[in-house]
Order: structure tokens, then C-alpha cells, then sequence
């Protein structure tokens, strides 16, 4: 792995993709264990960011379970504006179903905010949130969040589904914005 060019910024390597298959696999088998067979989950992909992620995580799932993906946008460039979009995408009827929100990254927050705001409305059996990395320096929200596939410090990552200005998404490894 080299240092990249995206844009106008330099990115070098950060995770590689065998550690995050390592990661993923190990999210799916603990979710899948914490569930059991019974249980039949319907998994909500993030998009744009969790599409890689998502993909992986349901291969190895082993039971039974449904997948949707929904859309709710807030970030632009290498900084949260702060500012959330709406949900497209949920056609399903969720009442009484347990749902696992995967989320490519958690941040601040603000996202997950908005995704506990839409899916308490929606009478679900149960609601449970997966992030495959979280920034716990930058979050500041009293939310709970059940699983978490790596915790990283807070400087922007591109690859794996994650884009900077809409390059880096079909990176298979992810890597960090480099200051100098
Ligand atoms: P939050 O609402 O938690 O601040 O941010 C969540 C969203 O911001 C993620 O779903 C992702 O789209 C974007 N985001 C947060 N941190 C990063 C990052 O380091 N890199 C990229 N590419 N996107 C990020």
C-alpha cells in the first residue's frame, strides 16, 4: 500500500483490507451468536459509505436474515456539515421486527441521532445499531451503540465504501488523510 492522491489531498494507509475482513467477520459472528438462529433480522445498510461493508457482513452471515439499504447523507468533503438529509428507501414494514442499522462510520453522531428519531416511530421489536468504525473522540451523543468494529482516532479515512468528494469508495483498504 502507497500513498494516495484524492483530489487535492494525500491519504497513506490506515487499515488494511485483511485486517478489516478480520474485523467484519468478527462482527458478523458475534451478531449472528447474540441473535441465534431464531431470529430472522433485517439489516439496514447506510448508504453511500456502508455498501462494502454491508456486502461483506451479510456473506458471512449464517442464518436467515433480510437486507434493505436507505440513504441519509451528511457529510460533505473532510468536514460534518452538520446538517442531515432525510430518509429514501424504506419500504418495509418494521413493526415488530428486530432491525440492525450497519453503518460505515459514526463520527459525531448526528447521523445516528436522526436514525434513532426515524426508527422509534416505527414500532420495531427491537433496534439494534453496528458501526464498523467509530471516532470516540468526536462523538458526543448519550446514544447507545451495541457493536463497534474498530475505533479510530479522529482524522478522516477513505476506502471501503468511504469516499472523499466521491473518490475512494472502491478502495478494498482504507487509508488516512495525510497533514504535511
Ligand atoms: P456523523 O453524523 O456521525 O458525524 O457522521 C457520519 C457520516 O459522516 C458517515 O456515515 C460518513 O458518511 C461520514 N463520515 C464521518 N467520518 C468520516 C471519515 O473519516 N471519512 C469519510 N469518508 N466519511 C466520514
Amino acid at each position: 500500500m502507497d500513498i494516495i492522491q484524492l483530489h487535492d489531498k494525500k491519504f497513506k494507509p490506515f487499515i488494511s483490507k485483511e485486517e478489516i475482513a478480520k474485523q467484519v467477520n468478527r462482527l458478523t459472528l458475534k451478531i449472528a451468536n447474540d441473535l441465534g438462529e431464531n431470529e430472522t433480522p433485517i439489516f439496514i445498510g447506510i448508504l453511500n459509505g456502508s455498501f462494502m461493508f454491508v456486502a461483506d457482513f451479510v456473506r458471512g452471515y449464517p442464518y436467515n436474515c433480510h437486507l434493505t439499504f436507505v440513504k441519509l447523507a451528511s457529510y460533505q468533503g473532510t468536514n460534518t456539515s452538520g446538517k442531515i438529509k432525510h430518509l429514501v428507501g424504506i419500504n418495509e414494514d418494521l413493526e415488530g421486527k428486530t432491525v440492525v442499522i450497519l453503518e460505515d462510520i459514526i463520527d459525531t453522531g448526528n447521523t445516528l441521532a436522526e436514525i434513532y428519531k426515524i426508527f422509534e416511530e416505527k414500532n420495531v421489536k427491537k433496534l439494534v445499531i453496528a458501526t464498523l468504525f467509530f471516532k470516540p473522540n468526536v462523538f458526543k451523543k448519550a446514544l447507545h451503540i451495541d457493536y463497534i468494529g474498530m475505533s479510530i482516532e479522529d482524522r478522516f479515512i477513505v476506502g471501503y465504501g468511504l469516499d472523499y468528494d466521491g473518490l475512494g469508495r472502491n478502495l478494498p483498504d482504507v487509508y488516512q488523510l495525510k497533514e504535511d
